[in-house]
């Protein structure tokens, strides 16, 4: 380990959406921000599909125009399929958004994330790449900064009054903190792969989203990119997938039959590269901030793929932890009740998601039922789907949904420490 610890403002932990929007954006404001990412990019990750409020995250980053020079596939809509192959009507985003980000895209995670990361260094920001973090440093209870392992193998100490943890699913802070709790019922697992040349929809339903059921257990999606690869997964209970063997291409071959379209769809592809999986995965901390620390995306909470929400949080939370510790540097006071609004806003708009997960794994819940029976209701619905979260109030969209299901409590825990309200 050097000795003489090096500076900064702001430490950045990842360099996923969240911890290249944070840092552009701190950048931008003159902050001098070092980011720490433990791989090279471009690398592989899963979470391909956007929501159309992405867009105003990446209007704010300045990367609209290079949105549209990758070609990304353009995504107007979201579909729901019946086990037997049946199409509830999509939800097409310009009918209810009259503006251009009522088109958003399905993006390859590697190009979209690497694209996010160069444009953190244009605009200020020091990428320091297969850097690992491997702890955080304190002065009492305060965090002062980070241990991470260079390029060349060495250990060595960078010291922030703000750091801010953006490393997903690993989510540092919490572990090491013993503060990540299960959410008590979501907790799906994954199993997902890649194909070529499976059937696409024609038109405007050619880049859709599609969430095709499994007979109440769980779910396909089907996401189309570039290249004509699309991006397959299954989401189930642990038990159901893994009820006659564990091995996650027998498992897989099995489910396709268990969906009429899935099946008809990925016939006429082939699977390529490997197959992933991912544990039971959704969680939140206990808090989103201590003194001297923030942590946005991930690596503060997941939810569920099933709405696509995860990079739209990510690039949202990015944003907003960059002017919550803007703020708190120029106050002169980084203490974690600096971050009281952050985390209630955020908590806000992951329990209105949360909602909309917990029905939608409701046996009895059907979009189709909702609408049927509130009509008056499917615009609200659409703005929760299409990511429209901050500042809302959605009261009567849960009314109108727990006449159906019974809804969750919000989670009592998230906020900031108890002690510094
Ligand atoms: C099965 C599945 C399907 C999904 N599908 C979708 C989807 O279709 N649409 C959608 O919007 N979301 C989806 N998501 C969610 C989405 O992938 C995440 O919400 C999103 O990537 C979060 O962004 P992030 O920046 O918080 O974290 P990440 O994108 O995970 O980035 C974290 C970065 O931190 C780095 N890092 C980790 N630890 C360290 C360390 N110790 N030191 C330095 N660097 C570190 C990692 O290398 C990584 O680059 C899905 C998730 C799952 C599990």
């Amino acid at each position: 380990m050097q000795s003489e610890p090096q500076s900064c403002d702001v430490i950045v932990v990842g360099g996923g959406p969240s911890g290249s929007t944070a840092a552009a954006l701190l950048a931008e404001k003159g902050h001098k921000v070092i980011l720490l990412e433990k791989e090279r990019f471009p690398r592989y990750h899963v979470g391909e599909s956007l929501m159309p409020f992405c867009y105003f995250t990446l209007e704010r980053l300045g990367v609209l125009e290079r949105m549209e020079e990758h070609a990304f596939v353009k995504k107007h809509s979201v579909q729901f399929i019946t086990k037997d192959g049946r199409i509830s009507a999509p939800f097409y985003f310009f009918q209810h958004l009259d503006h251009p980000a009522a088109t958003t895209w399905q993006v390859e995670r590697s190009v979209f994330d690497e694209m996010l990361l160069r444009n953190a260094e244009e605009r200020g920001a020091e990428v320091r790449e297969e850097t690992q973090v491997r702890n955080f440093t304190f002065d009492g209870d305060c965090v002062t900064g980070v241990v991470a392992r260079g390029q060349d193998g060495g250990d060595y100490s960078l010291q922030a009054p703000v750091t801010l943890d953006c490393t997903g699913r690993e989510a540092l802070f919490l572990r090491k903190k013993k503060w990540r709790r299960r959410d008590p019922q979501l907790n799906k697992i994954s199993i997902w792969t890649l194909f070529k040349g499976a059937k696409r929809d024609e038109g405007l339903d050619e880049g859709a989203t599609t969430v095709a059921y499994l007979d109440g257990r769980g779910w396909f999606w089907n996401i189309p990119l570039r290249d004509d690869i699309v991006s397959s997964g299954i989401v189930a209970e642990r038990d159901y997938l893994y009820r006659d063997t564990r091995d996650l291409q027998e498992i897989y071959e099995r489910e396709i039959e268990e969906n009429s379209w899935i099946k008809e769809h990925l016939a006429a592809g082939e699977q390529f590269g490997e197959y992933w999986v991912t544990g039971e995965y959704s969680y939140r901390g206990e808090h989103c901030a201590s003194d001297g620390l923030l942590m946005a995306g991930d690596a503060f909470a997941f939810l569920d793929p099933v709405f696509s929400s995860g990079v739209f949080l990510a690039l949202k939370s990015g944003e907003m932890a960059a002017d919550a510790i803007s703020g708190a540097l120029e106050a002169g006071d980084v203490s974690a009740g600096q971050f009281l609004a952050y985390g209630e806003k955020l908590c806000q708009m992951i329990e209105v998601m949360r909602k909309l997960v917990y029905a939608f794994y409701d046996k009895d819940f059907s979009f189709a039922k909702l609408i049927k029976k509130h009509e008056e209701i499917r615009p609200m619905l659409t703005d929760c789907l299409i990511g429209d979260l901050d500042g809302k109030d959605y009261k009567p969209l849960a009314e109108a949904m727990s006449g159906l299901v019974s809804l969750p409590e919000p989670l009592g825990h998230g906020r900031v420490p108890q002690s510094v309200k």
